[in-house]
């Protein structure tokens, strides 16, 4: 879907919105810390917005897109390494949560268990986060392991949102038929926005309506 037939079709993206959007990201944006245990949290004294998704899902990619920076997310990470949530200072007004990417096969069962309790205990004991981005390869749809995430966010009662990505790379009729079995996946659960956001960090697509997301939450 072009952006303009998403403007139309979505009236959550409004010409104000995006503009407010877009003047958000145009402000600073800077690493401020990696955090590997939940002592280590920064205060809760903004919102702020995690990005999840399996390893190589094009996370670090969208994260630089979205803030105009081509290496704040290092997407040169060993994919399931990385095992800290870093954060990110958005403009002074919220932080942005890059999570340790997931479904990685090669991760042994003790690192998979860190991630988990990790995830966990950050998730039900985080107020001010206001919501979970869930990327999804727009070609692969939903794997075992993002209903597992999807399953941890709604017990701890975190709302979230799929994004899709890659979607230069998805064919229009597979797309349409992935994301109508997506929409019936996300009925079944009770944090889940209903709709589907459409990105690629390649072509600059569905970039400027994610910052307007991302910056109605701040
Ligand atoms: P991460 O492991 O989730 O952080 O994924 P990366 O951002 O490192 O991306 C994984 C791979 O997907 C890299 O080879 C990227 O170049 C590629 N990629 C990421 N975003 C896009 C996109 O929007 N379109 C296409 N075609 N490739 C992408």
């Amino acid at each position: 879907m072009t952006e303009e037939l998403l403007k139309e079709k979505i009236p959550e993206f409004t010409p104000e919105k995006l503009e407010e959007g877009r003047l958000l990201f145009a402000s600073s944006c800077d690493f401020v810390l990696g955090v590997a245990g939940l002592d280590q949290l920064p205060d809760s004294d903004r919102n702020e917005v995690a990005f999840a998704g399996r390893s190589n899902v094009g996370k670090s990619s969208l994260i630089n897109a979205l803030t105009g920076r081509n290496s704040l997310a290092r997407t040169s990470n060993t994919p399931g390494r990385t095992q800290e949530l870093n954060f990110f200072n958005l403009g002074d007004t919220m932080y942005l949560v890059d999570m340790p990417g997931y479904g990685y096969a090669k991760v042994s069962k003790k690192q998979r268990e860190k991630w988990t309790k990790l995830i966990f205990d950050y998730l039900r004991g985080r107020p001010n986060l206001r919501c979970v981005f869930i990327l999804i390869d727009g070609r692969h749809g939903l794997k075992d392991t993002d209903e597992e995430l999807m399953d941890m966010l709604d017990e701890a009662a975190v709302s979230y949102r799929i994004i899709l990505t890659k979607c230069d790379k998805s064919k229009r009729a597979e797309m349409q038929k992935i994301q109508a079995d997506l929409k019936a996946v996300l009925k079944k659960h009770t944090a889940a926005h209903p709709e589907l956001l459409e990105t690629s960090a390649l072509k600059n697509e569905g970039l400027a309506e994610f910052r307007s997301i991302i910056t109605a939450l701040r």
